[in-house]
């Protein structure tokens, strides 16, 4: 790992053998959970669940974020090798994982290249890069070849919300920046007869309370920018109010119906019409599973 830690748009510039930066990570592995999933898209999660292995930390810090006990190391999980990590992708793939599903793993970019390095070639399944967004093209290039599928945030278009809740400069253009590496390195989407994915990219955007028009800004720009082919839109209504959001009243509620409605409009219109429109009935906690290392 380099020794001034610059991986992700944070740059902290610090030694993760020594000290930690804005993830809340040494230079160790850290996961909370390896286990089939089956609440991802239903490309990814297929009958048999997506393998999805739980990082701990992360370099966003979302106020809203529903897996707070992991993303701000309150949970720091188990520690682990480089060879066991190589391991649990191959005891998922054995528990019929359609698909490796790496979980906020930004942070540990350099240990996950050199596993996959080793992997990619024999599991046989494809490779998922779960993220929020926030990441430098140029450590995502690093990983050319080695990820099938990039699942990614976008979410926000505004740099004032994005620095409001969770902290991050320049959101918008580093995501779109990503964005623009992760369907370079994966081409259009592609598909296998059951409908899986095995390539391309995934573009979620979670629809916030008060700020359905940001939502509808970040439709217009990818339509214009990327067309409605290039990767999938999948839209999600599960927004949830946690604890944190007492300085935040504007978002601490549910979206209603016809701030979620108006969103899922402009996705018709824009001609979306392949995108993955979560019902607006869906409840976040249902999507959260326990972080108490299963598989690990
Ligand atoms: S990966 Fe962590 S330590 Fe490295 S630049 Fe990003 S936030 Fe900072």
């Amino acid at each position: 790992m380099d020794n001034q830690c610059k991986i992700c748009p944070r740059k902290c510039n610090i030694d993760r053998s020594t000290s930690k930066g804005f993830c809340g990570v040494d230079n160790k592995i850290h996961i909370v959970r390896a286990a089939l999933h089956h609440w991802e898209e239903p490309c990814i999660s297929g009958s048999h669940g997506s393998g999805t292995i739980f990082f701990c930390g992360c370099n966003l810090k979302c106020v809203y974020c529903q897996n707070i006990e992991i993303s701000r190391c309150q949970n720091n999980g188990a520690e682990i090798s480089e060879d066991r990590l190589a391991q649990i992708c191959y005891e998922l793939k054995e528990k019929g994982a359609h698909n490796i599903n790496l979980v906020t793993p930004t942070h540990y970019l350099p240990q996950i290249k050199n596993v996959l390095s080793e992997i990619k070639n024999h599991i046989g399944i494809p490779i998922v890069y779960n993220c929020g967004g926030y990441e430098l093209s140029d450590s995502l290039n690093t990983l050319d070849g080695l990820i099938d599928i990039y699942l990614t945030d976008i979410k926000y278009m505004d740099n004032a919300l994005a620095k409001k809740y969770s902290l991050a400069d320049n959101y918008f253009s580093i995501a779109v920046n990503a964005l623009s590496e992760m369907i370079r390195q994966t081409g259009n989407p592609t598909f296998d007869k059951d409908g899986l994915m095995q390539k391309g990219v995934i573009v979620r955007h979670l629809v916030l309370p008060s700020h359905r028009k940001d939502s509808i800004e970040i439709l217009k720009y990818l339509k214009t920018n990327y067309g409605t082919d290039k990767f999938i839109l999948s839209l999600m209504s599960q927004f949830t109010p946690n604890n944190n959001l007492n300085g935040f009243p504007e978002i601490n509620r549910k979206i209603t119906s016809f701030e979620y409605k108006s969103v899922t409009d402009c996705a018709y219109a824009l001609g979306f019409t392949n995108a993955y429109i979560q019902e607006k009935s869906s409840a976040a906690t249902e999507y959260t599973p326990p972080f108490d290392l299963t598989g690990v």
